[in-house]
């Protein structure tokens, strides 16, 4: 180890900065909301206010201080800072001079409670940089209310489990389940019930499932929050949309349980999906249902949490990239383009699940754009009923197959030739169709394939 990250209570503590410039903004920035007091010394050249003292520091003004950062370029005031500041016991930081310095500012991420660090010993910061970001991106926003929540029960716990094993098994329970969830999330309230109930009962509670999207595909779709769902997952319920490159980025050891569906396969009724996550969860597991695109845009996602609420399991929704959103910007399409469409409209053409038909007249309002769902085996139904609710025949259409996936193909063509479009290309699922004036902007992007290739 060549060096040694420490971390210091600042909590009544002095901090100082000498000096003007992005590096003492950007020390004034870190230590602005912290526990610390701050005083901020700037030069004559500077006036008092916003925080800033309009002068260089008198030994006077050191005194006390804990710790000293040094960011001015002149070099008479940096020495005689270092001086007084090491005269009154405080530690010295002298930007970008690992030689002057006492200690080094570590790559910080910082969530008040709790506080990660990075350090190169100055020689590689950016390199520290990139590591902290790598380290950002797994580490939920809201961990510092999950640090918070533990501060607020210290005691209780401390009461209730005199035994220090058994406080640490606990605090080792709640922190890597449901409770951990909720205050992330901040649902602080109910944070504190499971982590309340987990004490009584010592065991775990009713659980959590997180019903998370997983985009279109294209595992950089995930969001941060994703992710960790899936790296701190014990069990992932997934279906046939999710691709392998998506759970690829999972916890290596967690369960994948499959229950998709592709049509004329028996797939897993809803009502068991909802069972298994129920179950699941009520041993205590993290259980994450991965649905491809967003969970609560044609996923089923609504019945799902409905039942899971019912049955007392809390809820966790993540969202991810629809289909749509995903298609249209790897296609090149802007779903909504001044002058051309001011409005888009997500809408299935199937009316096999929803159990009704959709309002082909409000749908055939022009410079207006449709992507439509699970509409390949209805093409030819789609355009019938946009042409005869009104639509020009001419009005562009374009078919995203695996949008945003290595294997993606997208065609262009007319409305009037949409379903040969899709028999003549034969489409496979999943594909999305879009239909409005926007849609032959595709034709312009290089993954567009015009009917006459398709065909030929
Ligand atoms: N919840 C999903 C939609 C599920 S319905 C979402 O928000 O995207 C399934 C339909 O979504 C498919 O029939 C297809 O129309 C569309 N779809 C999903 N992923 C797709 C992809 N990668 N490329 C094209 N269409 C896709």
């Amino acid at each position: 180890m060549r060096v040694f990250l420490a971390s210091i209570p600042l909590q009544d503590t002095s901090v100082v900065i000498v000096g003007e410039g992005d590096a003492a903004h950007a020390k004034a920035r870190l230590f602005s909301g912290s526990a610390a007091r701050l005083s901020w010394f700037a030069g004559p050249d500077v006036d008092d206010g916003e925080g800033r003292i309009g002068r260089w520091p008198e030994a006077a003004d050191l005194a006390g201080a804990r710790l000293v950062f040094i960011a001015t370029g002149h070099a008479d005031v940096r020495d005689r800072a270092i001086e007084a500041a090491r005269a009154a016991g405080a530690q010295v930081n002298v930007v970008d001079q690992p030689g002057l310095s006492d200690f080094h500012t570590p790559a910080l991420i910082d969530r008040d409670g709790v506080v990660v660090g990075v350090a190169t010993g100055g020689v590689a910061p950016v390199l520290a940089r990139d590591v902290r970001s790598a380290i950002e991106a797994v580490l939920p926003a809201g961990l510092d209310r999950l640090a918070r929540l533990a501060e607020g029960l210290r005691q209780t716990v401390i009461d209730t489990l005199p035994d220090f094993t058994a406080r640490r098994r606990f605090w080792e329970t709640a922190f890597r389940g449901p409770a951990r969830d909720l205050a992330v999330e901040g649902r602080d309230a109910e944070a504190r019930r499971q982590m309340l109930r987990l004490l009584n009962v010592s065991q775990a509670g009713e659980g959590v499932v997180h019903l998370v999207g997983a985009g279109p595909g294209d595992p950089e779709l995930l969001t941060l929050k994703a992710l960790r769902a899936l790296q701190d997952a014990d069990v992932i319920v997934h279906d046939r949309l999710v691709p392998k490159a998506v759970l690829d980025r999972a916890r290596r050891d967690a369960r994948l349980i499959y229950v998709g569906k592709s049509r004329g396969d028996h797939s897993v009724p809803q009502d068991e999906i909802a069972d298994l996550l129920i179950a699941e969860a009520r041993q205590g597991h993290r259980v994450v249902r991965l649905k491809g695109g967003d969970p609560f845009v044609f996923g089923r996602g609504g019945e799902e949490a409905e039942a899971l609420r019912a049955a007392g399991v809390s809820v966790v929704v993540v969202p991810g990239i629809t289909a749509a959103l995903g298609c249209a910007a790897s296609a090149g399409i802007p779903l909504t383009h001044r002058g051309q469409s001011q409005a888009v409209t997500f809408v299935t053409a199937t009316t096999r699940d929803e159990g009704v038909s959709p309002d082909w007249q409000a749908l055939a309002a022009p410079n207006h754009t449709l992507a439509i769902y699970m509409g390949v085996s209805d093409a030819a139904e789609v355009q019938g009923r946009l042409i005869a609710g009104g639509r020009s025949a001419s009005t562009p259409v374009a078919v995203v197959e695996n949008g945003t996936r290595p294997e993606q193909r997208v065609l262009t063509g007319r409305l009037d030739e949409l379903a040969e479009l899709v028999r003549e290309g034969e489409v496979q699922s999943p594909a999305l169709l879009i239909v409005g004036e926007t849609a032959d902007w595709a034709s312009a992007s290089a993954a567009g394939v015009s009917v006459q290739e398709a065909a030929a």
